[in-house]
C-alpha cells in the first residue's frame, strides 16, 4: 500500500465507536427490514396505518429541509415564530439531534467540504463514512467541545434553545406517543407502532443521510467542480427538494435549491407560498447573472480540460477563453440595463419624457439579443469539447 493511501485511510480507522447509535440504528433497521414485511405477510396492513407514515415523514424531512437546514442553518429566509416552534417540533420527529447540533455540524460541512479530518461527513472517505458511518463512529472528538462556537445567531433564537435543552425528552416522546395515540384512536396498536413509528423513522433517515452520501458521489456538477456535491433529479424527488447539491454548494445562502420554477423543490415552494401570507420573509436568491457566469465558468473549465488534450490545444483555448470573455460582457451589459429599466420603470415618473423611457426598452432589447446570440456560440463552440 502507498503511503498516501495509508495517509488517507488513516482518520477512519481512527475514532470511537458510539454503541448507543450502533445499537439503535441497527436495531431499528433490523425491525423495519424484517418485522414490519413479516407482520404485513401474517396481518395485512391497514391504509391509514401508511398515510399517516407517509405524512409523518413528509412532515419531519419538511422540517429538515426547511427548518434545519435552509433556515437554521444557512439563514436562507426568516420565518416568525410559529412557524419555527412547528419546525422545531418536526425535527424533534426527524430524530436527527437538535438543530442547533445539526446546523453546527452542516455549518463545518460547507467549510470544509470533503476535507477528510475536518468535514464530519465528507465524501471523499466513502459512501458509508459519508451515510452513516461518522454518526456510528467519532472520528474526531474535539469537534463539539466548542459550545457551539459556529452558531452565535442560533443561541439567540429561544426557540432552538428550547429545542436543544429538551430535545431528547421531546424527540422520544414525539416518536413514542405520535404512533401509540395514533394506533389506539385506530385499533391498530402495533401495525402503527411499527409502520408509523419504526418503519417511517428508518425510511426518513436514510433519505436524508443520502444527501451527506449519494448527493456527493451520483449526479451532476452544472455549478462548480470545487467540490463532490451534485445535482441530482431522482434524490430532489425522494427529499423534498434537496437533491440539487451542487447548486446548494455553490449557493448556499439561496433559499432555492432547485432553482427553475419546474425543478422538483417542494421546501423552495413552500417558503415562497408562505411568504405570501407574512409567514416568512427576507427570501435570499442569487442573482441570474451571477449563477449563468457559475454555469459558464464550470463549462469553461471542463472544456479546457479536454482541450488540453488535443494537438491545436492553444488555439482552442484562445477561442474559448474569447468567447467565454465576450459571454461575460454580454451577461453583464443585459443585466444592467435590465435593472437600469426595470428601476425607471418603478419610479414611474410622471415627468420623465417619452423618448429617454423609449431609449431604455430598446437599450434592454438590444443588449438581450447580444446576448441570445453570444449564448448560442458560446454553447456551439464549449460543448464541442465540455
Ligand atoms: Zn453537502
Ligand atoms: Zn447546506
Amino acid at each position: 500500500m502507498s503511503e498516501a493511501r495509508v495517509h488517507e485511510q488513516e482518520p477512519q480507522k481512527k475514532g470511537r465507536y458510539i454503541w448507543t447509535n450502533i445499537l439503535f440504528f441497527g436495531i431499528s433497521f433490523l425491525i423495519a427490514a424484517t418485522v414490519v414485511p413479516w407482520y404485513g405477510f401474517e396481518y395485512g396492513f391497514h391504509w391509514s396505518t401508511w398515510l399517516w407514515a407517509a405524512g409523518l415523514w413528509l412532515f419531519s424531512s419538511t422540517s429538515i429541509s426547511m427548518g434545519y437546514h435552509r433556515l437554521w442553518s444557512h439563514r436562507a429566509f426568516e420565518a416568525n415564530g410559529f412557524l419555527r416552534g412547528i419546525l422545531a417540533f418536526g425535527g424533534c420527529l426527524a430524530l436527527q439531534n437538535s438543530a442547533l447540533h445539526w446546523s453546527s455540524d452542516h455549518r463545518i460541512h460547507h467549510k470544509h467540504v470533503d476535507h477528510d479530518e475536518k468535514d464530519p461527513y465528507s465524501a471523499s472517505l466513502g459512501f458509508w463514512h459519508s451515510h452513516i458511518g461518522w454518526i456510528l463512529k467519532r472520528r474526531n472528538e474535539t469537534r463539539y467541545d466548542e459550545q457551539y462556537a459556529r452558531c452565535p445567531d442560533l443561541k439567540r433564537d429561544p426557540i432552538v434553545m428550547f429545542q436543544h435543552k429538551y430535545y431528547w425528552l421531546l424527540s422520544v416522546g414525539a416518536n413514542v406517543l405520535i404512533p401509540a395515540i395514533l394506533g389506539l384512536a385506530y385499533g391498530l396498536f402495533w401495525e402503527m407502532m411499527l409502520v408509523a413509528g419504526v418503519f417511517r423513522l428508518v425510511w426518513s433517515h436514510h433519505l436524508t443521510f443520502f444527501i451527506n452520501s449519494l448527493a456527493h458521489i451520483w449526479g451532476s456538477r452544472p455549478y462548480t467542480e470545487e467540490n463532490s456535491a451534485r445535482d441530482n433529479f431522482i434524490l430532489a424527488v425522494l427529499t423534498g427538494g434537496e437533491g440539487y447539491h451542487n447548486y446548494h454548494h455553490k449557493f448556499q445562502s439561496d433559499y432555492r435549491n432547485g432553482i427553475s420554477w419546474w425543478h422538483f423543490d417542494p421546501s423552495k415552494w413552500w417558503i415562497k407560498a408562505l411568504s405570501w401570507v407574512g409567514v416568512t420573509k427576507n427570501l435570499k436568491v442569487v442573482s441570474n447573472e451571477k449563477i449563468e457566469k457559475a454555469r459558464a465558468e464550470t463549462l469553461l473549465l471542463k472544456a479546457k480540460q479536454k482541450a488540453a488534450l488535443m494537438p491545436n490545444a492553444e488555439e482552442i483555448m484562445q477561442k474559448l477563453h474569447h468567447e467565454y470573455d465576450q459571454l461575460v460582457t454580454h451577461l453583464s451589459e443585459f443585466y444592467e440595463a435590465k435593472k437600469v429599466w426595470l428601476e425607471s420603470k418603478k419610479a414611474d415618473l410622471a415627468h420623465e419624457i417619452a423618448e429617454e423611457k423609449a431609449h431604455l426598452i430598446e437599450n434592454y432589447e438590444q443588449f438581450k439579443l447580444k446576448l441570445e446570440e453570444q449564448r448560442l456560440n458560446w454553447m456551439k463552440l464549449a460543448k464541442q469539447y465540455a
